[in-house]
This record gives structure tokens, C-alpha cells and sequence, in this order.
């Protein structure tokens, strides 16, 4: 076991980001506190949270227990969170980051990321719905948002900003009006999604990028009978049979070793070890490939509410 949370990638601010995170989408009040703090006892030192979890208060009582307790130190922990939609407009975004770092007990964020494009009606109802019961979207340019998140750079508030769920067209409109450097991308990437032009992108403009969903979250809130198994397919599988390693595993390893940092969520204590343990083993160039030829250009969480949106990003 480690307690240095693994190898890092720096960020174009120098800091250095623990290339295996711990997801938190979805692990419940009640179920998440203890899954960080068995994270950090497994050795992981980045977490990966966000408003719309409605869990940062008990991620971040997991953090402040394990100080306390003098196991970690706050410069030892990479935490991540998120805006959220209703909080895009600039004059919500200060307000926004200083209730949940208030939230999370913490003084800044180590990466604060604009979790989607698109707006949905400003203010503090957090999923706001008309009478039709479709969610209220608002007009707001993501750029404006951007550049409001950069004075939370100014003011300490987030070490580092970035993006995620952003396609290459929009991201090219935040980089040619962008002050403070895009750290990292936040995008679904797994063998059935690779993304490779993306990453390739984000590799030319320096920009780090984190593959979410890299299990092919099986416990998503939207899926159909028909969709995709990613931790049955055959090849991780045969793949994971011939090294003795779990389907879990090659899928986290998979990313890593392309050069991603990785947040795969769980609130099961053995597996949360089990997906550290993928810092050290290899997969061959050859078991790489095979990975790469079973894309299906097949996206898990594609958040059906908001596709009207003209800012949806999942277009075509
Ligand atoms: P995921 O990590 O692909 O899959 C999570 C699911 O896999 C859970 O049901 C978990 O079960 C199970 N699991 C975990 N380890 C396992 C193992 N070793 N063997 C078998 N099953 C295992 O899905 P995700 O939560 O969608 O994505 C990961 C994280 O990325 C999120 O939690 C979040 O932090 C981030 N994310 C960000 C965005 C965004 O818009 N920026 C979107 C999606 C996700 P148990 O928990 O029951 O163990």
C-alpha cells in the first residue's frame, strides 16, 4: 500500500493531479463517507465530487475525519468539484463555490470543473421544472460563465478550472478567449467510447483530460435492457481471465495507460482496493489494441432532460 495516492500528471498550474481518483456520482448519503475514508486508507488522494451529487457534505466529513485522525494532511488530498447548471450565470458563480466549499468544509478546491454547457434557470432550486414537468433551461454563454470562473482563481477559491462534458468546438471558444489555463477536461471515455480525437486534442493544447463512467456505469439512473454490459464483454474479459486481474481492473487500466486520469466510483470497500491495485500492472500494446477495436461509439450517460437544450453537447 501506498500513501502517496499513486503516480500524477501535472496540470498546466503545476499542481500534481493523482492520475486514479475516487467517483462519488450516485454513492449515497449514509454510504459515502465511509467510501472516501476507505479510499484514503487504500491509498487514494483524489476525489472526485460535485454539487449535483447532493453528497459533498459527508465526502468532505470523510476528509476532515481523516485529517483529524493524522492520517492525511488537506495538501495531500486532490479534490474536485463542479458547478452546477443552475449557477452559471456570473453573478451566481462566486456564491455557487463559496456555499460548497462551505459545504465541504474545505478552503478551496484543488479543480473546479463547469460540469455541462448548458444552463438551466439560475437560482437555487437545483433541478427547477415547469408545469410541463421538463426542466427550465436559461440563455446563458458558457464563455461568461468561464470567465467568471477565473476569478475564483484570483481569489483562491480553486487552485485550478476546467470543463467537462465539452465537445472540441466549444472548448475552442474557451480557449480563445481564456486567462487562466483549461487544466483538464472531464469527458466519458472507456474501450466502448475512447474518445480519441478529443484526448488528442486536449494532448495539443495541454490540457489533462479524466475519463468518467469507466466501468460503463452500471448503476446509472437512465439505461435500457438493451444497452451495452462493458464489464461483459468477451475481450475485457478474456483479457482479465488471462492476467488474473477482474474486468473492473483492465477497464481502469485501460484508461490510465493511455494517458487519462481515471475516477471509477465505488462505495464497496474491497473494490475500492481492488481498483487501486490497477497503479501497478501493465497491459500489453497488444491487449491495448484489442481494447481500442471494440469501441461502439456508445455513450452511457448522455442526460436525456436536457437534449433540447441548444447547447447539448451530444449532438449527432
Ligand atoms: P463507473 O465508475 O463506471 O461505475 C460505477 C459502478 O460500478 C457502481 O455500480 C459500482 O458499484 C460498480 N463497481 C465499481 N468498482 C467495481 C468493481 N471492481 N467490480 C464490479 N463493479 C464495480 O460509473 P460512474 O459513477 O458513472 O463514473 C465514475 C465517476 O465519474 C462518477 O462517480 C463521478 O465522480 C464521475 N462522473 C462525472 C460525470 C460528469 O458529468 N462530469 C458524469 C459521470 C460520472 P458499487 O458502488 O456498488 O461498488
Amino acid at each position: 500500500m501506498t500513501s502517496t495516492g499513486g503516480p500524477r500528471i501535472e496540470l498546466p498550474t503545476g499542481q500534481k493531479m493523482p492520475i486514479l481518483g475516487l467517483g462519488t456520482w450516485k454513492s449515497k448519503p449514509g454510504q459515502v463517507k465511509n467510501a472516501v475514508m476507505a479510499a484514503i486508507d487504500s491509498g487514494y488522494r483524489h476525489i472526485d465530487g460535485a454539487f449535483a451529487y447532493q453528497n459533498e457534505h459527508e465526502v468532505g466529513d470523510a476528509i476532515q475525519t481523516k485529517i483529524n485522525e493524522g492520517k492525511i494532511i488537506r495538501e495531500d488530498i486532490f479534490y474536485t468539484s463542479k458547478l452546477w447548471n443552475t449557477h452559471h450565470h456570473p453573478d451566481y458563480v462566486e456564491k455557487a463555490c463559496r456555499s460548497a466549499l462551505d459545504v465541504t468544509q474545505l478552503e478551496y478546491f484543488d479543480l473546479y470543473l463547469l460540469h455541462w454547457p448548458f444552463a438551466f434557470k439560475s437560482g437555487d432550486v437545483f433541478w427547477p421544472v415547469g408545469d410541463d414537468g421538463k426542466v427550465i433551461f436559461d440563455d446563458i454563454d458558457y464563455v461568461d460563465t468561464w470567465k467568471a470562473m477565473e476569478t475564483l482563481v484570483d481569489k483562491g477559491l480553486c487552485k485550478a478550472i476546467g470543463l467537462a462534458n465539452f465537445p472540441i468546438d466549444f472548448m475552442k471558444r474557451i480557449l480563445s478567449i481564456n486567462r487562466v489555463p483549461v487544466s483538464n477536461l472531464q469527458v466519458e471515455a472507456h474501450p466502448y467510447l475512447p474518445q480519441l480525437e478529443l484526448v488528442d486534442f486536449c494532448k495539443k493544447k495541454g490540457i489533462t483530460v479524466t475519463a468518467f463512467s469507466p466501468l460503463g456505469s452500471p448503476d446509472r439512473p437512465v439505461q435500457t435492457k438493451d444497452d451495452p454490459v462493458l464489464m461483459e464483454d468477451p475481450v475485457v474479459k478474456a483479457i482479465a481471465e488471462s492476467k488474473g486481474k477482474s474486468p473492473a481492473q483492465i477497464l481502469i487500466r485501460f484508461n490510465l495507460q493511455r494517458g487519462l486520469l481515471c475516477t471509477p466510483k465505488s462505495v464497496t470497500p474491497s473494490r475500492i482496493q481492488s481498483n487501486y491495485e490497477t497503479l501497478d500492472f501493465e497491459l500489453t500494446e497488444s491487449e491495448l489494441n484489442q481494447l481500442l477495436q471494440i469501441n461502439r461509439n456508445f455513450r452511457f450517460v448522455t442526460f436525456p432532460a436536457s437534449k433540447p437544450h441548444p447547447l447539448y453537447p451530444f449532438k449527432g
